[in-house]
C-alpha cells in the first residue's frame, strides 16, 4: 500500500510514526514544501533564543529511521481525488492508495497588502530564518507585528530579546483577546511593556502600503507607520489552496468527520489544515495548536489503515512560555467566575452548571493539569468547589475522583 502524507509538521510526522507502528512494509511518501527535516514550529522561538535545535524535535534523521521516502522542498499544487493523485510543483503527478493532508497553516492578516513580499509568515522556518538572519546582520531595527494573539506575543518576545524595537498592533482592547480575560491580559501586557514592547491596543491595521514590497502600515485616520520588517499574526490560515476545485469539502480548513476522514474516499486530514470538533462544545473549527495536531495525526493514520478510531475532540488551550512568568488559558470564558490572586499568581475559573468550562492562570500554572482533567471529563465540582482555588489543590483530587463515587460525571 502506498500512503502519501502532505506536510512534515507535528501532524504529518506523528502520522508517519503511527503508520510505521502498525505497518512496517507500507510505502510511505512524505512531502514538505520546506527544505528542512520535520520540525515543530513552537520550538523555533527557543531555537532562535538559544541556538539549541529543539525544533527538530524528533531528530534530524527521523525520516530515515522511519524508512520514509521523504521529499522536502516540494509543494503540492493540486488534488485529484477521482484519480487518487496529487500534482506537484514540478508538474509531476504522484498517485496514492491513502492520502493524509497535514499541510498546517500560515500566519496571516486579512488586510489589503498583507500578501506583499516583505510580510513575514513566522510559521515557516524558512521565513523565520531569513528574518532572524536579517536581525543578526543588523538590517532590522524596528519590527511591526499585526495582531497580539498568543503566537504574535511569542514572536514579539523573541524579537525584543534579540534587541529589536517592536511595535505590536492589536485592534481589541487587550492582548490575546480571544483567549484571555481582561485581568489575565493585563498581567501579560505588563510583562510585555516591562520588556519594552510597544503594544498599541485599540489600533486597527487597515492596509499594508507598498508598491512591490511592504513599506508601511496604514492605521485609522490615514496615519501611516513605518517599520523595517512586518510580521502578520492576526490568525492562522490553513494551507489548503491546493485542494481548491478538487471537490473535497472545505470551509476555513478541510472538513473531516469524527474519524478525520474528508469527504473524498481514502483521504484524511489532521492538524492546523483540518476543521475538527471541539471536545467540549462540539463545534467544528480549526484548532491550531500543537497537541491537537499530534493527536489528530495519530488518529488520521490509524483510520487510514482501516482501524476504527473515533477522534475524541480537540482541545482549546494556549500557553505562553517565554514571557517570564507562565500563562495558561483553556476552554471558554463564560458562566460563574471564581478567582484568586496571591503571591504574584492569578487564577480564574469559569464554571457552567458547576462544571469547569474554562480557566486562566498566570504566575503559577501547577494546577492546570487537574483543572483540565476536570474540564475535559465534565466532572461536577459542587462538593469541592470551595477548594478549587486553594493553594494545595492538585493531583490528590484526581486520585480521589478515580476512587470515590460521589462525583457525578
Ligand atoms: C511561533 C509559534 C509558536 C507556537 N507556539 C505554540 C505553543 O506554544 N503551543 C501550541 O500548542 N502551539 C503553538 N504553535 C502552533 C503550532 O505550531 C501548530 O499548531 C502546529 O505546528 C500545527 O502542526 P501541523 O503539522 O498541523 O502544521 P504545520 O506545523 O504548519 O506543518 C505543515 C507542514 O506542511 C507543509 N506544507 C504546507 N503546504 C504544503 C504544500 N502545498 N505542499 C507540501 N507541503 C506543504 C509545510 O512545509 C509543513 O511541513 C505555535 C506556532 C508558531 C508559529
Amino acid at each position: 500500500m502506498k500512503i502519501v502524507i502532505i506536510g512534515a509538521g507535528p501532524a504529518g510526522i506523528t502520522a508517519a510514526e503511527t503508520l510505521r507502528q502498525y505497518d512496517r512494509q507500507a510505502d510511505i511518501v512524505m512531502l514538505s514544501s520546506e527544505p528542512f527535516p520535520p520540525y515543530a514550529p513552537p520550538a523555533m522561538i527557543e531555537y532562535f533564543m538559544t541556538g539549541r535545535e529543539s525544533h527538530f524535535w524528533k531528530g534530524k534523521d527521523i525520516t530515515d529511521l522511519l524508512g520514509l521516502d521523504y521529499r522536502s522542498g516540494i509543494r503540492v499544487e493540486a488534488l485529484h481525488p477521482d484519480q487518487h493523485a496529487i500534482r506537484l510543483d514540478s508538474g509531476k503527478t504522484l498517485v496514492y492508495d491513502r492520502l493524509i493532508i497535514a499541510t498546517g497553516s500560515s500566519l496571516h492578516a486579512s488586510i489589503p497588502g498583507a500578501d506583499l513580499p516583505g510580510v513575514y509568515n513566522f510559521k515557516s522556518l524558512s521565513a523565520a530564518e531569513e528574518l532572524v538572519q536579517r536581525v543578526r546582520q543588523k538590517e532590522v531595527e524596528h519590527a511591526m507585528i499585526i495582531g497580539a494573539g498568543f503566537i504574535g506575543v511569542e514572536i514579539a518576545i523573541l524579537l525584543r530579546s534579540l534587541g529589536v524595537e517592536v511595535t505590536q498592533l492589536e485592534m481589541a482592547d487587550r492582548v490575546m483577546p480571544l483567549m484571555l480575560d481582561a485581568e489575565t491580559a493585563q498581567i501579560v501586557l505588563d510583562q510585555m511593556e516591562g520588556r519594552g514592547i510597544d503594544v498599541r491596543l485599540n489600533t486597527e491595521a487597515k492596509a499594508v502600503v507598498g508598491d512591490k514590497r511592504a513599506e508601511a502600515m496604514e492605521i485609522e485616520g490615514g496615519v501611516t507607520l513605518s517599520f523595517d520588517v512586518l510580521i502578520a499574526a492576526t490568525g492562522v490560515r490553513p494551507n489548503t489552496q491546493f485542494a481548491e476545485g478538487s471537490g473535497i469539502e472545505a470551509g476555513w480548513g478541510i472538513g473531516v468527520d469524527d474519524h478525520l476522514q474528508t469527504t473524498a474516499p481514502d483521504i484524511y486530514a489532521a492538524g492546523d489544515a483540518a476543521e475538527t470538533e471541539d471536545r467540549i462544545t462540539g463545534e467544528h473549527y480549526v484548532h491550531a495548536i500543537f497537541p491537537n495536531a499530534v493527536a489528530q495525526g495519530r488518529v488520521a493514520a490509524q483510520n487510514s489503515l482501516g482501524l476504527d478510531i473515533a477522534y475524541e475532540g480537540a482541545d482549546s488551550m494556549n500557553s505562553l512560555k517565554h514571557l517570564g512568568i507562565p500563562v495558561m488559558a483553556a476552554g471558554r470564558m463564560e458562566g460563574e467566575v471564581l478567582r484568586v490572586r496571591s503571591n504574584g499568581a492569578f487564577r480564574k475559573l469559569f464554571l457552567v452548571n458547576d462544571r469547569i468550562a474554562g480557566f486562566r492562570m498566570a504566575g503559577d500554572t501547577s494546577a492546570a493539569g487537574v483543572y483540565r482533567t476536570l474540564m475535559n471529563k465534565k466532572i461536577k465540582v459542587t462538593s469541592f468547589k470551595h477548594k478549587l482555588l486553594s493553594p494545595g489543590f492538585g493531583m490528590g483530587v484526581i486520585q480521589s475522583l478515580a476512587l470515590s463515587p460521589p462525583f457525578s460525571l
